[in-house]
């Protein structure tokens, strides 16, 4: 009897959710090369000049995306109603100065639980002529149309907003609000997904993922000879393994390509984790998944344009971000964070610590480390820069940040400093 009841449970809940997958592949549909490419051929040419933050070409891309938008009504996600999140960015890095420049954004709101926000992102800007951020070199004075940085992931999320409009247009909009971001300054160092997390024009505690695209339109060639179809997945399951188990079930019940988790881990050495904007998200606590098909010898050079773009892949995954969306969007549920790992006192020795207090050096290498007492807890100072330590055990504290893993162990009197394969081992002097 028990079996039975099973047995009925499981299939009604496999129709309901097959069948609300079924909605979405009318949607999908509607993702095509041919849009994309139509899209992509436009957004990455020379008029656009490379996109560089605050100057004319990026003025004309975010023209572009907002008369997307006007042309398919889907509503302003900003205040004032135009689609823009101005702000001014200081660009260091190329001694570029102070300058205008502004995010673009779009919603649409959700049909039962408007509150709740699923925040699709993509960079809106690229290196402009090659001032700062190329490959080819000091004084290339080249446009560089960024097709695939981030061209690609712009363009899918033009045609995934449209797709979720018609849906809206048939009555199936999302439960949930979706947001199409378009961040500008990322290639200055993230610097418009920053801003917007720093003045959420949505609240962030009720953002419930971020799926960024950033590059999703070529092949690494590193990947040649396997499976074509594949797209690389990193930090889906380093906050939510709710999340990490929607993706991947939505993808196995939809285009079905190969997922692959080469530069997933934190401490990955290519560091993918920190290098786009969902990195602003994830800091603040928010679920992401970044979508990205890996670097190419086009990267960051005058040569990325839209003639290499595998369109027919562009395709393939931009529809497994729209039912991605569309699960997050629709599902009773909310997203899930896995709890936070409890953080474990320990009883510290006060007497001990004063014994810990010193500096800390190695040979061959400039940098010193000080190691101070304040309240019972322990600290590291680097150029004027303190840090406190968690206890991890008895005699070993440590902290991390940015895939860098600070481990001190006061026994041994010994810390030592990893980061992917790379480490170094101080010792008290
Ligand atoms: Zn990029």
């Amino acid at each position: 009897m028990k079996r039975l009841f099973l047995l009925i449970l499981v299939s009604l809940f496999s129709i309901n959710s097959h069948s609300q997958l079924q909605k979405a592949k009318k949607f999908a549909k509607t993702i095509t090369a041919e849009d994309l490419k139509e899209y992509l051929y436009v957004y990455a040419s020379d008029e656009f000049e490379g996109r560089n933050t605050g100057d004319a070409g990026q003025k004309k891309a975010v023209e572009y995306l907002r008369n997307f938008y006007i042309e398919n009504e889907i509503e302003p996600g900003d205040p004032d109603k135009d689609y823009f999140q101005k702000m001014k960015l200081n660009l260091r890095r190329g001694n570029e100065g102070e300058v205008d420049t502004e995010n673009v954004i779009a919603i649409i709101k959700g049909t039962e639980i408007p509150e709740e926000y699923v925040i699709l992102t993509a960079h809106l800007d690229h290196v402009g002529y090659g001032r700062t951020g190329s490959r080819a070199g000091r004084n290339v004075n080249k446009i560089h149309n960024g097709a695939d940085d981030d061209g690609s992931g712009t363009v899918a999320v033009l045609e995934i907003a449209q797709a979720f409009k018609e849906a809206s247009k048939k009555g199936k909009g999302p439960k949930r609000s979706i947001i199409f971001l378009h961040v500008t300054g990322e290639e200055k160092g993230l610097l418009g997904s920053a801003y917007y997390a720093d003045n959420p024009i949505y609240p962030l505690e009720d953002t419930v993922t971020n799926l960024n695209l950033d590059m999703i339109g070529r092949t690494d060639p590193t990947r040649e000879g396997k499976n074509r179809e594949y797209i690389y997945i990193i930090g889906s399951d380093h906050d939510s393994q709710d999340l990490h188990n929607l993706s991947e079930k939505t993808n196995s019940e939809t285009v079905n390509i190969d997922l692959d988790y080469r530069f997933n881990a934190k401490d990955d050495p290519q560091r993918f984790y920190y290098r786009s904007d969902h990195y602003n998200f994830a800091k603040n606590g928010i679920p992401i998944i970044f979508y990205f098909s890996g670097t190419h010898p086009d990267y960051h050079m005058p040569s990325d344009t839209p003639d290499k773009i595998e369109y027919d892949l562009l395709e393939v995954r931009s529809r497994l971000v729209f039912y991605t969306a569309w699960n997050i969007a629709n599902r009773e549920e909310r997203i899930v964070l896995d709890p936070k790992p409890e953080v474990k006192t320990f009883e510290v020795d006060e007497d001990k610590l004063d014994g810990y207090a010193g500096n800390y050096g190695a040979e061959g290498i400039p940098l010193k480390i000080g190691v101070f007492i304040r309240d019972k807890n322990l600290f590291i100072e680097v150029m004027n820069q303190s840090v406190q330590l968690d206890p991890l055990s008895e005699d070993v504290f440590g902290s991390e940040a940015m895939g860098l893993k600070l481990t001190f162990d006061t026994a041994n009197g010994t810390m030592e400093f990893k980061q992917g394969p790379y480490q170094i081992k101080l010792n008290k002097e």
